[in-house]
């Protein structure tokens, strides 16, 4: 039988409404045998999350500020669902133990956790799940990392178990203490679970219908991505677009298992696909376009030499002066008599002029040209840099748009063109390429 794994984010799980339409969701399809939940999240714009409340209860109580009306909004949340559900947790119980462990001293990771532990415990009792305690199962190691190999051979127990509720966001180390993973890191232990018990998707249930192929602060509606791989998601969150972080999904990536993003309160849409690159032949693509994302805040240095090409160890020379300063640079784009290094500002800080001494004497170029306030912007789409006519309709788009393209790199990449543009032409840029290949679908 095919397994799911689902994980539901904090505002899929934020009140009893909500856990009602979790479990329809849970139940509906008796693949989804393993569930992963995260804190209650807000209600309405403006509403606590109760991970936040359990940071502020621990951070009042260490500075002996009154932390009680603050767990009282803990307690409320959680009595509530219980209440409303008709459920038979004793979460009471639970917060009065967890209240008299902060008043003994309990860590800031326990506190946090505690979210994740409550909903689970509640769910669990909802769905008639087994609740499996996530500190059985994630390991990290004494200096608070994350210890992958322990968590392989801890999570073996979950193999053929069915029925079954973890809570997100922590483990523990070896010594007992539980320890938390980065905020919003339930992904991460639903990526976890979903590896230890070789799912064949692992669903991510939000308040989304799937990624967006622009930002919709730049793009009015834009389009849900259907479909996506692996490194095209790499691609688009490393250019800003807020999709899954890389670290919280590499252990489904490494199984190649799947990730269905759906809407908890739309579930009849069918969401974004992430797929392993070599499942990309069983899904059906329609347009050239998976999605287009930028960042602002870069410098462009252009050395200008003749006969450049002919002379040996330039380019050496040239990327030594950055190591020197221990400066990483994203495109390094060159033609014959040119060579040019893109650095993002956050990188370069104040090193920019002592970089240009350092290049005129090293590389002795007859110019360099320093172009700031520059922005990047990264048209996705696997196949897309072998389809013909792809770059002419974006850079036809862009002439249309007035945008000035100062830089273009296609990399050895198949999957994106990148186009430098002047920080103010920005958002004209994403609306005209998004436009361009948007009209194709
Ligand atoms: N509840 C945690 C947070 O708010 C973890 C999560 O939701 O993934 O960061």
């Amino acid at each position: 039988m095919a397994i799911k794994m689902t994980k539901f984010g904090g505002s899929s799980m934020a009140d009893a409404g909500q856990f009602r339409k979790v479990k329809q969701i849970v139940l509906s399809d008796p693949a989804r045998q393993f569930v992963v939940p995260s804190a209650p999240g807000k209600r309405f714009p403006g509403d606590d999350k109760v991970t936040d409340l359990l940071y502020l209860a621990h951070a009042q109580f260490v500075s002996d500020a009154d932390y009680e009306e603050t767990f009282g909004r803990i307690r409320e949340r959680y009595v509530s669902i219980e209440r409303e559900l008709n459920l038979s947790t004793d979460i009471g119980a639970e917060l009065d133990a967890i209240k008299k462990n902060l008043e003994n001293g309990a860590s800031e990771d326990y506190m946090a956790s505690r979210g994740e532990y409550l909903n689970a415990l509640l769910l669990a009792d909802f769905l008639g799940f087994e609740f499996v305690d996530a500190a059985e199962l994630i390991c990290f190691h004494s200096d608070g990392t994350y210890d992958d190999e322990t968590t392989l051979k801890w999570t073996q127990k979950l193999e053929g178990m069915q029925r079954v509720v973890v809570p997100g966001f922590y483990g523990r180390k070896r010594d007992g203490s539980i320890k938390t993973f980065s905020r919003g890191g339930s992904d991460i232990t639903g990526a976890i679970v979903a590896r230890a018990v070789h799912a064949d998707v692992y669903e991510n249930w939000t308040d989304v219908s799937g990624f967006l192929m622009a930002d919709p602060r730049i793009v009015e509606n834009p389009k849900v991505i259907r479909t996506v791989t692996y490194s095209e998601l790499r691609e688009l969150s490393y250019m800003g677009a807020t999709v899954l972080h890389e670290d919280s999904i590499f252990p489904v990536r490494k199984a190649h298992i799947p990730i269905n993003v759906r809407n908890t309160n739309a579930p009849e849409e069918p969401g974004t696909m992430v797929v392993p690159d070599s499942y990309l032949r069983y899904y059906k693509r329609e347009g050239t376009l998976t999605g287009v994302a930028g960042r602002t805040g870069f410098t462009v240095i252009t050395v200008f030499k003749d006969n450049m090409h002919n002379e040996v160890g330039f380019g050496y020379r040239l990327l030594r002066v950055l190591d020197r300063h221990n400066i990483s640079f994203e495109h390094v784009p060159s033609g014959i008599d040119t060579m040019s290094l893109v650095i993002s500002d956050l990188n370069l800080r104040d090193h920019l002029e002592q970089i240009l001494r350092e290049i005129r004497r090293d590389c002795d170029p007859k110019t360099v040209e320093v172009q700031s306030n520059m922005a990047l912007i990264a048209t996705v789409g696997k196949g897309m840099v072998r389809s013909i006519g792809t770059a002419a309709k974006l850079f036809g788009a862009l002439h249309e748009a007035g945008v000035n393209v100062r830089m273009i790199d296609q990399g050895s990449s198949e999957m994106n063109i990148i186009v430098g543009v002047e920080s103010d032409d920005f958002a004209a840029a994403v609306r005209a390429i998004y436009k361009a290949f948007a009209d194709e679908l």
